[in-house]
């Protein structure tokens, strides 16, 4: 057996093209977008004119048909550059383009898909809710049957891009007795609609230019068409685009990770103290080789997994139970080992750089705040432990 690790000619010219365009276009705007708390338009309006809000939805519906693995070729590149960036693409793309393209119909895929991969739409996904976090079958906004459609009433918490986003994928209870199984329906939801406000956006820690936005609800009125899947698997919707959300986590962690060792590599051959670039002496140089294992394990996690996703296509009606849950652990082990290396290589990164790493406006000092998040969002890595070890109980290694 010959498992090879390469990118075909196509996709390094895809990932070269990329480097220069976010090195010309994302890289300049990060240090002022973060000190100033802003959404970053100006980037985010170049990056979907050259196509990358729809780089894995295929051609025939708008986007640049390259797949899970080209779409992490990106993120990677982006995550070495600036991580507010890569959550506005991946709460677009991972978390609302899967929905659509994986459960929308053909009807759906032209009205909603399409303007959000050509990068004319912004899209948003809203499952948390202030009663529902981890345990997010327990949603509380209500569906109510209205005619022929439904009346959506509830409030929504922490959505990324929920504050810029002209649709949001929405999961809403038609059932509350049910709870995740058979109780949770996904909504396509124009934030158009009366009685769609956007509340109050959170001031955080990291991630400045990405928006986190509360979401009310009052008596949304949206028609059948809205309705993503079957009434009340709402929940299998969530969990397929969080499964492809939590492996492009972990691209955009590798690209980070990178950047920090990269920037980790440098100061340690230009700073000298007691005589000698402190890169010499074999307590950095251990740091280092550590941020570089981890980097050389992480890629090789990451694009199994993509590429698994892509063998694994965009029909969940013909996945059997097997692929299935082999894909949800594949995507937990993946986001949980990420997140946590990528905290743990910006921190060290940061021991390298000494004071000058927690001076305000660095960028290593701007990737420790970025990074934290990944090990809470998407599912925090308690959740994802479960996910793996209840797998593990069932199924064994
Ligand atoms: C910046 C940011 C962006 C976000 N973007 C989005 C978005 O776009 N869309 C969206 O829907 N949500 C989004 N979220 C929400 C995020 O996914 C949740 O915050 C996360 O899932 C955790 O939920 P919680 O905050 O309610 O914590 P809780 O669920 O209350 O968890 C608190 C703690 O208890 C632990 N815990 C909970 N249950 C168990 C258990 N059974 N066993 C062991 N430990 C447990 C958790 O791991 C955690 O450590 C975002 C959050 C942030 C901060």
């Amino acid at each position: 057996m010959t498992i090879e690790l390469s990118f075909s000619p196509d996709q390094q010219a895809f990932r070269d093209a990329a480097r220069a365009f976010l090195e010309k276009e994302v890289a300049p705007v990060v240090a002022e977008m973060d000190e100033r708390e802003e959404f970053p338009r100006a980037s985010v309006r170049r990056m979907q004119e050259e196509g990358y809000f729809g780089i894995p939805v295929p051609e025939e519906y708008g986007g640049l048909g390259l797949g899970k693995v080209g779409y992490c070729i990106f993120l990677e590149e982006l995550g070495k550059v600036d991580a507010s960036h890569g959550v506005i693409v991946g709460a677009h793309t991972s978390l609302g383009t899967t929905p659509l393209l994986y459960y929308g119909t053909e009807e759906q895929k032209r009205r909603w898909l399409v303007p959000a991969a050509k990068g004319e739409t912004l899209l948003a996904f809203s499952l948390t809710e202030p009663g529902s976090g981890s345990d997010s079958g327990a949603v509380h906004t209500v569906a109510e049957r209205a005619g022929d459609g439904w009346s959506l009433t509830g409030t929504k918490l922490y959505v990324s891009n929920g504050r810029e986003a002209d649709a949001v994928i929405v999961m809403a209870a038609n059932d509350p007795k049910l709870g995740a199984n058979g109780g949770v329906t996904a909504f396509v939801v124009d934030a158009n609609r009366p009685g769609f406000r956007v509340g109050r956006c959170e001031k955080k820690m990291g991630l400045h230019g990405s928006s986190t936005a509360e979401l009310v609800l009052d008596h949304v009125e949206v028609g059948a068409e809205a309705v993503l899947g079957e009434v009340g698997k709402g929940f299998h919707v969530a969990m397929t685009a969080l499964d492809v959300g939590r492996v492009s986590l972990g691209a955009a962690s590798l690209g980070g990770m990178q950047a920090a060792t990269r920037a980790a590599l440098e100061f340690s051959q230009q700073r000298t103290q007691f005589g000698l670039p402190i890169s010499e002496y074999e307590v950095i140089q251990f740091k280092l080789a550590d941020m570089a294992m981890k980097i050389h394990a992480l890629r090789g996690l990451v694009y199994l997994a993509a590429s698994h996703q892509d063998t694994l296509g965009t029909d969940p009606k013909v996945w059997g139970r097997l692929a299935r849950v082999e894909k949800t652990r594949e995507a937990a082990i993946v986001k949980c080992l990420a997140s946590e290396w990528a905290s743990e290589v910006i921190d060290e990164s940061l021991q390298i750089h000494g004071g000058l790493g927690y001076i305000r406006g660095t960028p290593i000092e701007r990737a420790y705040r970025d990074a934290r998040i990944s090990e809470i969002f998407e599912g925090t890595n308690e959740i994802q432990r479960l996910v793996v070890a209840r797998d593990l109980l069932a199924r064994g290694l």
